[in-house]
């Protein structure tokens, strides 16, 4: 299960607060080395430790004890809260544009859950009752359109497609003229995915972002691979100007490092998160749950 290994280290180290009568220094310092190593082995960024760690400790020592919770839960709420922060806080709600049609760009590495998760975010959309428009802008890898048009079919959304002969710039230009024309009123475009961040991916993006103009582009990251993700996902925002992240295989065995740097690296906050392969998969990202599932 995700975040196992963290919940349980987390767990052991507040169970050494437990019969504690006052929160002093050592105590706090003594739990927060173990929280401090808890998250690092999570895969967690190592700036990102060191301020969640600084920031739980000043709040926690010398804090007065609330009447009803011993000092142990004290500390826990105190992390629970600092967590529930460095997620974001709150749910980020998708921007729609006010007149339609909303743009969604979707941009991610091969493998991280793009197309699927293009599919999984129309259905999203259309339960509230959205009428989506499905772009196949990957234009590069053979099974992407097919891809996209299954995936419409499945959830009984339209796809766009020119083919693999038109520019995907020409095509999310042509796109929105035809959602506009049939009264579609989210354009999610699905872009090429590369193993590597390179040059010439970027150059496209940015030139689709400029024809465009999308409300959100969202990069979709590959929950299981940690530091890597957020790694990926900073440097997709120094060069895109993300408008947030959606991550994906929640459902997988993730120890929780990228769920819990993203936000703090990159400034922009993970919109949804998917949590299996299936068109359902998909929800808002709520911070406080994901805090709780980590303390267990
Ligand atoms: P793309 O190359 O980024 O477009 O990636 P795909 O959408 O083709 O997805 C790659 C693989 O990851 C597929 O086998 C998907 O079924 C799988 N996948 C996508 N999202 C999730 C998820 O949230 N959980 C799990 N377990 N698998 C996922």
């Amino acid at each position: 299960m995700a975040f196992e290994s963290l919940a349980n280290r987390l767990q052991s180290a507040f169970d050494k607060l437990r019969g504690r009568g006052k929160i002093d220094e050592t105590v706090v310092n003594e739990a927060m080395r173990e929280v401090r190593l808890a998250l690092l082995e999570a895969d967690v960024n190592f700036k990102v430790v060191k301020d969640f760690v600084a920031r739980v400790k000043e709040r926690a020592v010398g804090q007065d004890v609330m009447k009803s919770l011993t000092p142990g839960q004290m500390v826990i709420k105190i992390v629970n809260e600092e967590l529930v922060e460095l997620m974001g806080g709150s749910v980020a709600q998708l921007t729609m544009a006010h007149r339609p049609p909303t743009v969604i760009m979707m941009a991610g590495l091969q493998g991280a859950g793009k197309t699927t998760t293009t599919g999984k975010l129309a259905k999203y959309l259309q339960k509230q009752n959205r009428k989506p428009l499905l772009v196949a802008g990957d234009i590069y890898r053979p099974a992407a359109i097919k891809q996209l048009q299954v995936l419409g079919e499945q959830i009984g959304a339209p796809v766009f497609t020119l083919g693999d002969q038109v520019s995907p710039v020409e095509i999310a230009k042509q796109a929105i003229a035809h959602a506009k024309e049939n009264n579609l009123d989210v354009v999610l475009l699905d872009t090429a995915g590369r193993l590597h961040i390179d040059e010439a991916l970027m150059d496209e993006l940015k030139q689709i972002r400029e024809v465009a103009k999308p409300d959100e582009i969202l990069l979709v990251v590959d929950a299981m691979t940690g530091q890597d993700a957020v790694n990926v996902a900073e440097s997709f925002n120094s060069q895109l100007e993300l408008t947030g992240v959606v991550l994906t295989k929640l459902d997988g065995d993730t120890r929780g490092g990228a769920a819990l740097s993203v936000k703090a690296v990159t400034g922009k906050p993970i919109k949804f998160a998917a949590m299996g392969e299936k068109l359902d998969a998909l929800e808002p990202f709520h911070p406080d749950r994901m805090a709780s599932r980590i303390l267990g």
